[in-house]
């Protein structure tokens, strides 16, 4: 894989206590650094703004008014990119911010100013796109009955756009199980799927943890848009981000959709 496109959930870049895990992001930015270097395309999609907004904010539980979450997120996306500026500039790198929203589908214009930035930014030696929807213009992503938007879905329609060769997921969990493991403690890793069949959407559950957004379902959402064009994704735990080493080396690790 030539083009990767990497997205990072809540789950893996916060810990429960609402503190950053800056030890993932360091290495994070270690890895996509080596591969940019190595002369592969590299884009992060990355959430994380609330999460990171309640931690300095200082505010513990998720806010329900809509407003306030993008309040929040607006304070935690400034602190996560300072976060991945400091980290990236470690091994010579600096970041790009993009915030998008699914006019980029919409609008044949935007999608193609996008696609055109992100041709200019791929093109360039030292630099990393990072992706996020933008929060202060679109809910979709924070909104949990619409679930369009999200990150997960965001990260499919980037890495079509990019046409890349593997969208790798970073979450906090091993791979997509037979059922929902926090559930059912002997559920199965399941290490490769072709099609998002109705039993595997009802083997998904909903989120795991008091930051993550879509849980399983807008990851088979985003999987779904990659089979269609073609595309790989794998889907494994990034608390290790190294393990994108493996995953380059043709390794087993996680859940394959191909
Ligand atoms: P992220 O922040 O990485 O996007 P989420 O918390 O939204 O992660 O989603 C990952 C969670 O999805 C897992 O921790 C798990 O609790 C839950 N989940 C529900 N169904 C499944 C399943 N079939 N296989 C794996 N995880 C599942």
């Amino acid at each position: 894989a030539d083009r990767i496109v990497v997205k990072i959930g809540t789950s893996t870049l916060i810990r429960q206590n609402s503190k950053i895990n800056l030890k993932v992001i360091k290495e994070l930015a270690h890895v996509l650094s080596t591969l940019k270097k190595d002369g592969k395309d590299v884009v992060l999609v990355s959430s994380g703004a609330i999460g990171v907004g309640m931690g300095v904010l200082g505010i513990d539980k998720r806010p329900i008014k809509i407003s306030k979450q993008q309040a929040v997120a607006a304070v935690g996306q400034a602190e996560l990119m300072q976060i991945y500026n400091e980290a990236f500039h470690e091994y010579g790198m600096s970041v790009a911010q993009m915030l998008i929203t699914r006019d980029i589908i919409d609008y044949p214009e935007s999608h193609t100013n996008v696609m055109n930035s992100f041709q200019e930014l791929l093109s360039m030696e030292n630099t990393i796109p990072i992706v996020n929807e933008n929060d202060t213009v679109t809910v979709s992503e924070l909104d949990h009955h619409t679930k369009f938007g999200d990150n997960d879905q965001l990260s499919a329609i980037v890495a079509n756009l990019v046409d890349a060769d593997l969208l790798i997921m970073l979450s906090d969990i091993d791979g997509f199980y037979s059922a929902n493991p926090l559930k059912v403690p002997d559920a199965k890793l399941v290490s490769s799927i072709q099609t998002i069949s109705p039993a595997i959407i009802a083997a998904a559950g909903g989120h795991g943890t008091k930051f993550g957004t879509g849980g399983m379902t807008t990851k088979l959402k985003a999987a779904e848009l990659i089979l269609k064009h073609n595309q790989e994704m794998v889907l494994t735990n990034g608390k290790d981000p190294n393990v994108i080493f493996n995953i380059l080396s043709g390794d087993p690790v996680g859940t394959l959709f191909s």
